[in-house]
């Protein structure tokens, strides 16, 4: 329902014009296809995920000419659908972890201003819901104001928090977190980390360290690099998934604040350009505000 609410501008938006491109055509032709390769676009899929989708409804249309423009949903439906089965985005249903690794490790990156804190807070509670133990990591020592949030967030869900002062080696705080975290037997860890792009080779060199000092805790972590984006910056997102993938393996994303956009489509575009799944959507400030991202449920909210 809140993803649904959420959704709602996406909705009359992309819906909206695309009803509009169609109208008074009956057939699936040049300029249908033209209008639907500006309104994806516009929706913020990206111009190459774009092209790969208009390439494979005029292969569609190839084979069948008389194509009409009500089919025109269905197989875009198919077509999205079928782009993030390819890189299994949306197949999750709950907020799970693997009961093999204990603790699953999750070190999150992005930004600032993303939703980094609020999504690791909503993220604590979710697990924590569904009957994990959690313990966060403060490595965000850069600004004073990051470990004060995600203490505020580890107080909301009930959770453990590990801390050292503004200014402390992150890999410190990474190792021991991991350390809390094994000592008290827990299911999962959450790690926090500083948010600065403005040179890549420090990123790199940052996340490399937090990597390496964690993984002499725990020899696979991090099992889960979840990088978070502002679903509402369109443009901005990309770019910024191309400097995180580059300075650090990513295998997950988060995309926030799509309660507030009219263009949705940035998650698929993202997922389908970086070859990465979005696993979970944020739709609102509220601590139940965060979603795991169902394609079917999305392309639903798209379509009605
Ligand atoms: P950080 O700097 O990346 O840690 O960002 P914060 O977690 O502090 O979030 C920045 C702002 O975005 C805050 O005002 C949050 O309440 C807001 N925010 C985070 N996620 C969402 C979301 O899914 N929807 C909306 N509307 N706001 C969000």
């Amino acid at each position: 329902e809140t993803l649904d609410k959420g959704l709602e501008k996406s909705k009359t938006s992309f819906f909206g014009k695309l009803s509009k491109a169609v109208a008074g055509k009956s057939k699936v032709d040049d300029e249908v296809l033209d209008n639907l390769e500006e309104i994806l676009v516009a929706s913020d899929v990206g111009v190459n995920t774009t092209l790969k989708i208009i390439e494979r409804i005029e292969a569609r249309v190839a084979k069948d000419k008389y194509l009409g423009t009500d089919e025109l949903n269905l197989i875009l439906r198919e077509e999205i659908a079928g782009l993030l089965s390819e890189i299994e985005t949306g197949e999750e249903t709950e907020f799970v972890t693997p009961s093999d690794k204990k603790p699953y490790v999750i070190m999150v990156v992005g930004v600032n201003g993303v939703g980094k804190t609020t999504t690791i807070g909503k993220l604590a509670y979710q697990f924590k819901k569904a009957g994990k133990s959690v313990v966060l990591g403060a490595a965000d020592t850069f600004r004073a104001a990051a470990i004060d949030q995600l203490q505020i967030w580890a107080d909301r869900a009930q959770v453990p928090i590990v801390k050292q002062s503004m200014g402390s080696d992150p890999a410190s705080v990474a190792f021991d977190t991991l350390q809390s975290a094994v000592k008290q037997n827990a299911d999962v860890v959450i790690i926090d980390t500083a948010g600065r792009l403005h040179n890549k080779v420090n990123l790199m060199n940052e996340l490399t360290k937090v990597k390496r000092v964690m993984q002499k805790v725990v020899p696979d972590a991090p099992h889960e690099v979840l990088l978070i984006l502002d679903g509402s910056t369109g443009q901005n997102a990309f770019e910024q998934a191309k400097q995180f993938t580059a300075a650090t393996e990513v295998t997950a994303l988060a995309v926030t604040k799509l309660d507030g956009t009219a263009k949705g489509g940035v998650v698929i575009g993202i997922s389908d350009q970086f070859q990465i799944p979005v696993k979970y959507i944020g739709v609102g400030e509220g601590m139940e505000h965060l979603q795991v991202f169902n394609k079917f449920e999305f392309i639903d909210s798209f379509f009605k």
